[in-house]
């Protein structure tokens, strides 16, 4: 009798433990082309996942799973890392930065051209408390670190202020930064000396960082500074990249050749230098930092204005302006500048500086678009988006193997301002356009280059690529259909053709409409302590 109990009970516990069971997978992608972001060609498989792991990768899974998707063919793909955004504008208020997951993006991060919140350490703070839909890290900015030691002027550092620069990239480094990122085109970045920047970047290194450069100057003084950049990470002892690199004004164009050239010479020798880019020939920042001489902006708001308004620092100030449009990111004329917001007169967004000139009575020659270039700065300033950019550098630069994808874009709110299409389009703008329609990139280089090769730059072991062990960051999509519909006209249009976006696990995007789980978290570079 007690015997017969207790084998009772044992069955008994036997049957609850498989009732406990969970079946063998959480998510099950069935009938996928598998493009695992390495560059191999794609294959045709399953993908198991548990919990925010992938744990199984074959032709064929038959196992149960509490989910199964079938993707019908869709390209399965590591999720998209964008290793240069501002994502900082707009993801407090739209955490869910539906323009990204849209686009297959599952990992943003922020911190670029020398600019990042300073200390860093209560940004993540902030973002760890955000309901977030994907993943976000951040890069420390040698400007913040500049402006916050020294203000934004123009002049060497001390002895003493380096060091205490140095302290606060460490800081920044420790807090969590996958590096430091500079825009010595900005001010204050281009009051830095090499030198300086050097030494700072020496800091960022120890502790296992990259450097990331806006660069000095993407017009007339391209190759001095793709070698300055190049000299950051071949002085400072640290893996350096160009970011959005570029070619601006129409005397430069073709000039990518060279700028390539000198990537390859420095990859020749050792020097660890690679490249991202935005597939757009028109670039966004303030109109002030386009299209004002930095000598005029130094020193902040009320020593600009005063510039301005003394007629010998103005006459001056309006010879640069008239040169940085016609040779610079104006493109030549005034038609080619765009506004993305102003502040003072949300009813110019969308509208050309020729536009503007003329509603203010004036032919839309250069010279007076310099005269209504200073009239906007005097009113507060706009964003701006410049066309100045040719397709043939923007190709060429593409199609180099150490060119990376990144957007350079923000978290818009949706239908605020015209911010530039790439915060919408650039990863589907790839997929669709230079791979699909014009075979700039294979399908699998293009994807290599939105993933494994961003992930390894960033030192992210767990992602990237698709392998069991890997964190579930997948984007499934259609390469029949993927296309970006943003455009300059306009910009608030999402991406299409994305039938699942998985982060951690959680699918965020399904049939292309966002979900409600919240599965982002804050990822943290090599250096924290
Ligand atoms: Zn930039």
């Amino acid at each position: 009798m007690r015997a017969m109990r207790q084998s009772l009970l044992a069955a008994l516990a036997l049957l609850t433990t498989f009732a406990a069971q969970p079946a063998p997978y959480d998510l099950l992608l069935k009938n996928g082309r598998i493009v695992d972001g390495t560059g191999s060609p794609w294959f045709a498989g399953d993908v198991a996942i548990r919990g925010d792991a992938i744990v199984r990768i074959a032709p064929s899974i038959a196992d149960p799973a509490a989910r199964v998707i079938d993707v019908g063919g869709n390209a399965i793909a590591p999720g998209f890392i964008d290793i240069h955004t501002h994502a900082r504008r707009g993801i407090t208020q739209v955490p869910t930065a539906p323009n990204y997951a849209r686009q297959g993006v599952t990992t943003v991060i922020e911190g670029p051209d020398g600019s990042s919140p300073l200390p860093l350490a209560p940004f993540l703070a902030e973002l760890e408390t955000l309901k977030i839909s994907i993943n976000i890290g951040s890069f420390v900015g040698q400007g913040s670190v500049r402006s916050a030691v020294i203000g934004d002027i123009n002049r060497k550092a001390t002895p003493a202020e380096i060091q205490k620069m140095t302290a606060l990239v460490e800081q920044g480094m420790k807090d969590g930064a996958f590096g430091m990122s500079t825009g010595l085109f900005y001010v204050p970045g281009t009051f830095t000396p090499t030198d300086e920047v050097i030494e700072l970047a020496k800091a960022a290194g120890r502790l296992g960082g990259i450097h990331e450069s806006h660069q000095r100057d993407d017009a007339a003084r391209l190759l001095d500074s793709v070698n300055e950049t190049i000299a950051i990470g071949e002085k400072g002892g640290l893996p350096t990249q160009i970011s959005h690199a570029k070619v601006v004004g129409v005397a430069n164009w073709g000039r990518s050749a060279e700028m390539l050239a000198l990537v390859d010479a420095a990859r020749a020798r050792g020097v660890d230098v690679t490249i991202d880019q935005y597939p757009y020939t028109a670039s966004s920042t303030s109109v002030a930092a386009a299209l004002i001489p930095a000598w005029v902006l130094e020193g902040g708001r009320d020593a600009t204005l005063g510039r301005l308004t003394d007629s010998g620092s103005r006459e001056k100030a309006k010879g640069g302006i008239v040169m940085m449009i016609r040779d610079e990111r104006g493109g030549g004329d005034p038609k080619n500048v765009q506004f993305a917001s102003c502040g003072f007169d949300p009813s110019l967004a969308g509208k050309t500086l020729a536009d503007l000139t003329r509603a203010r009575g004036l032919a839309p020659t250069i010279r007076n678009a310099a005269e209504v270039v200073i009239w906007i700065v005097q009113q507060g300033g706009c964003q701006g988006i410049f066309h100045a950019m040719s397709e043939r550098d923007l190709v060429r630069i593409m199609r180099h193997p150490a060119t990376m994808v990144a957007s350079d874009g923000e978290v818009p709110v949706f239908g605020r301002a015209n911010p530039h299409p790439r915060s919408y389009g650039t990863f589907a703008r790839v997929l669709g356009v230079y791979v699909r329609d014009k075979k700039v990139l294979t399908l699998e280089d293009a994807v290599r280059k939105m993933s494994a090769f961003p992930a390894a730059r960033l030192g992210l072991t767990d992602r990237g690529v698709l392998r069991p062990g890997m964190k579930a960051d997948i984007a499934v999509f259609d390469p029949a259909t993927v296309r970006d519909t943003a455009t300059f006209e306009k910009p608030h249009q999402y991406a299409e053709g994305f039938s699942q976006v998985i982060v951690n696990g959680q699918v965020v995007v399904e049939k292309g409409e966002m979900t409600s789980a919240r599965p982002g978290r804050v990822l943290y570079g090599p250096g924290r302590k």
